[in-house]
């Protein structure tokens, strides 16, 4: 399923800690329209302005799998409105700049973006 022109409801659910731990990570049509909200407003801009297409390291986590990796208790990543995706030159300056967000860290190798 299309959440925008060119992100997936698959690629955000997918996770190997997922598969090997046998979790569902089910989501809601809340949280899918929050996932539709950040891919519009966040990462289809993003991938526009660099014109390079942009890997989901993760996405949506329902309570199960955010606990199996550590995630923050009440992370964004359970709420479908939080991406992990990799660092290049240029996208955490762009969209701290030039795009909405809620939160915006620095993870060295990642960044994590919430809308
Ligand atoms: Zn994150």
């Amino acid at each position: 399923m299309k959440l925008s022109e060119h992100f997936t409801l698959e690629e955000m659910l997918r996770s190997e800690t997922a598969e090997k731990k046998g979790i569902e990570n089910r989501i809601n049509a809340v949280e899918v329209n929050n996932l539709v909200r950040l891919c519009t407003k966040v990462l289809e801009p993003l991938r526009e302005h660099f014109h390079q297409p942009i890997h989901i390291n993760s996405g949506f986590r329902c309570q199960a799998l955010n606990a199996a990796v550590g995630g923050a208790k009440d992370s964004y990543h359970t709420k479908g409105r939080a991406a992990d995706i990799p660092m290049h030159p240029g996208w955490l300056a762009y969209i701290r700049d030039h795009l909405p967000h809620t939160e915006l860290i620095n993870e060295g190798t990642w960044i994590h973006v919430a809308l």
